[in-house]
């Protein structure tokens, strides 16, 4: 079975109801991104960071998944699928999709704030200030904030390296080390972008850009790769 890589981004959500940040003007849902996505901001003011990501989860759980994420998982009847997505939703999960690697954590889990290998799901009811782990350190969001490390960014880049075809969605390539992954790809395979967005990469050899939103990109590219 051939190869698929897709990698996810905010985009393939938002049709889905979850906002994208650089969509609207650098803020996400109205909060500065240093205010709730830093180590900083969690020094400094982890009820606020609690409470962000309390609002994204219930956000979250309320979103079902579109077009584009239903499809797929369609496209696993005939190749070997694996998923690699920056989006902290479990769309992809709900859809269906069997193999889902989230570069940048999980909404619905959060963790310990001194041994990150202590995961658990959230409570139905969110996080709160006074929550701790086992260990009796405050648990905190299970998400991958900007200027942290990516842990499984290993495992995206070896999945990627072998990838026969590459699908990226939704996403603005501008987030590192994520955008980096498509400098991964074997150079030769076929490479499909589909964002409204979507701007030309010259460095990147035989890149088809689909100019089209998720929901309306993905189930035709699907459809196409379902019947060669
Ligand atoms: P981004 O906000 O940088 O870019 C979003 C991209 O989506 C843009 O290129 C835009 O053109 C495109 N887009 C907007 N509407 C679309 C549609 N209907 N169909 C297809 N594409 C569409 O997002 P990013 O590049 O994913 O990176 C931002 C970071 O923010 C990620 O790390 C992610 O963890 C986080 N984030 C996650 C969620 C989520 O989990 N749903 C939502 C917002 C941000």
């Amino acid at each position: 079975m051939k190869k698929i890589v897709v990698l996810t981004g905010a985009g393939i959500s938002a049709e889905s109801g979850l906002k994208t940040f650089r969509d609207s003007d650098g803020l996400w849902e109205n909060y500065r991104i240093e205010d709730v996505a830093t180590p900083s901001a969690w020094e400094k003011n982890p009820s606020l960071v609690v409470e962000f990501y309390n609002i994204r989860r219930q956000q979250a759980l309320k979103a079902k998944p579109n077009a584009a994420h239903s499809a797929l998982v369609k496209l696993e009847k005939k190749y070997d699928v694996q998923i690699i997505t920056q989006n902290i939703d479990d769309l992809h999960e709900r859809a269906g999709s069997k193999n889902v690697l989230h570069l940048h954590g999980e909404i619905m889990k959060c963790r310990s704030s001194k041994d990150s290998d202590l995961v658990f799901p959230t409570k139905n009811d969110g996080l709160k200030m006074g929550d701790i782990c086992p260990k009796g350190s405050q648990l905190r969001p299970h998400v991958v904030w900007f200027g942290e490390m990516v842990p499984e960014l290993p495992h995206a880049a070896e999945f990627t390296s072998q990838a026969d075809i590459l699908i990226v969605v939704g996403t603005s390539l501008v987030v590192y080390p994520a955008a980096g992954l498509l400098d991964m790809a074997p150079h030769p395979i076929r490479k499909y972008y589909i964002d409204p967005n979507a701007q030309p990469r010259n460095n990147i050899n035989n890149l088809h850009i689909i100019a089209e939103k998720a929901t309306k990109g993905v189930p035709e590219l699907v459809e196409k790769l379902l019947e060669k």
